[in-house]
């Protein structure tokens, strides 16, 4: 296999050069289901697994290898196995907190050029969480894209763009109907060889619907696999990187689509920064605001400063969030399972391909 196809570039030869002289092999990450990893190499596709030293080495989860590294490997040719030794910079990378520790960073994918920031222009139209998904891109180090999508229901389209493209400054603003496939070649300068794009956006504007027009098939059911010989095609494996038919590649996993929630939940905080701001001075930091004791929040209630109608609004809302948080929660569950079941799948397939 070629590895341009993959995403390989000047920047990551140059910095696995020295590795190379060693002798050492590369690949880059399709997916992954805890200590396994799933690898595009040149020798077709490889399971994979970091080194004991790796993961010795690694002093929190940003240290192991995410979806869309590249990685420096030993092949065990024998068992047509592969040990991932280091992960090659990242040109970009979207993490998140991990949940239950403070400050642990949680890498969801790594290597994209491009993100889509996909917006709906029937309902959901929040400027603000725009905003937040550009600011989660530039600290990501890929280069945002908004798209504007839904076009033929929109009655107001220019005023939103308008809007948008305040927002957005120096950002493109695409506009598009996925459905209809209109304005689809908009999308062309980002998806060109080599290139990686990944989408993000609130559930129902249109992402999924933008990836099957870019793949031009049904997702993941007609990807070929390449492994250099005939037997492996038409092969269906699952997989959360993707290989498009202008060449481009597309990250699209369960981690991205959760982004949405963080960046909802950024917006709660928004709105009500007056409350919060009240919060952050009652005694205990994970304060109900009930009866606790020295809650500055009831106080300001007892007091006047804050209006109880403010107060039930922020409530409402934060209840909002949590059922919205807990059906995710699910969803990624499922999704979860379902990605287990596909990867042992393809591993028995694998295996019995040998
Ligand atoms: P996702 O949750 O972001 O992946 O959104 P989907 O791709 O599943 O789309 C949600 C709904 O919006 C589906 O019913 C799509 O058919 C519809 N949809 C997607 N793109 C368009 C579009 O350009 N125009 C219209 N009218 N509907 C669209
Ligand atoms: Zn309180």
């Amino acid at each position: 296999m070629n590895l341009e196809a993959f995403g390989w570039n000047e920047f990551f030869a140059e910095n696995f050069e020295p590795f190379r002289r060693e002798g050492y092999g590369v690949g880059r990450i399709f997916l992954q289901h805890n200590k396994i990893y799933m690898l595009y190499t040149e020798e077709g596709e490889l399971p994979a697994e970091a080194s004991g030293r790796l993961r010795y080495l690694a002093t929190g989860s940003a240290d192991l290898p995410a979806v869309g590294d590249w990685v420096v490997i030993r092949v065990r040719d024998t068992e047509r196995k592969a040990t991932i030794q280091e992960i090659l910079p990242r040109k970009s990378k979207f993490s998140r907190k991990m949940v239950g520790s403070r400050d642990e960073e949680q890498i969801v994918a790594a290597n994209i050029d491009t993100l889509f920031v996909v917006v709906g222009l029937d309902n959901d139209f929040n400027p603000r969480r725009i905003e937040r998904y550009l600011i989660m891109a530039r600290e990501s180090g890929a280069h945002p894209v908004v798209i504007l999508n839904k076009a033929d229901v929109s009655d107001d389209l220019e005023e939103k763009r308008r809007v948008v493209e305040r927002v957005a400054l120096e950002v493109p603003v695409l506009v598009l109907s996925a459905k209809q496939g209109e304005g689809i070649e908009e999308l062309s300068p980002y998806i060109g060889a080599g290139q990686t794009v990944s989408l993000v956006g609130s559930s129902g504007v249109g992402k999924s619907t933008i990836i099957n027009r870019l793949l031009g098939v049904e997702k993941q059911k007609t990807q070929d696999v390449r492994t250099g010989d005939e037997r492996g095609k038409h092969t269906t494996t699952h997989r959360e990187l993707l290989q498009l038919p202008t060449g481009g590649l597309i990250i699209d996993t369960p981690g991205m689509r959760e982004l949405q929630l963080l960046v909802r939940d950024q917006g709660l905080r928004d709105t009500f920064d007056d409350i919060e701001a009240l919060a952050a001075l009652c005694y205990f930091r994970d304060c109900g605001h009930e009866s606790e004791p020295g809650c500055a929040v009831r106080a300001a209630l007892e007091n006047g400063e804050l209006a109880a109608e403010r107060f039930g609004n922020y409530r409402k809302m934060q209840e909002e969030m949590a059922q919205l948080a807990a059906r995710q929660n699910r969803r990624v569950v499922e999704a979860e399972k379902e990605r287990v079941k596909k990867l042992h799948q393809s591993l028995k397939k694998f295996n019995k391909r040998r």
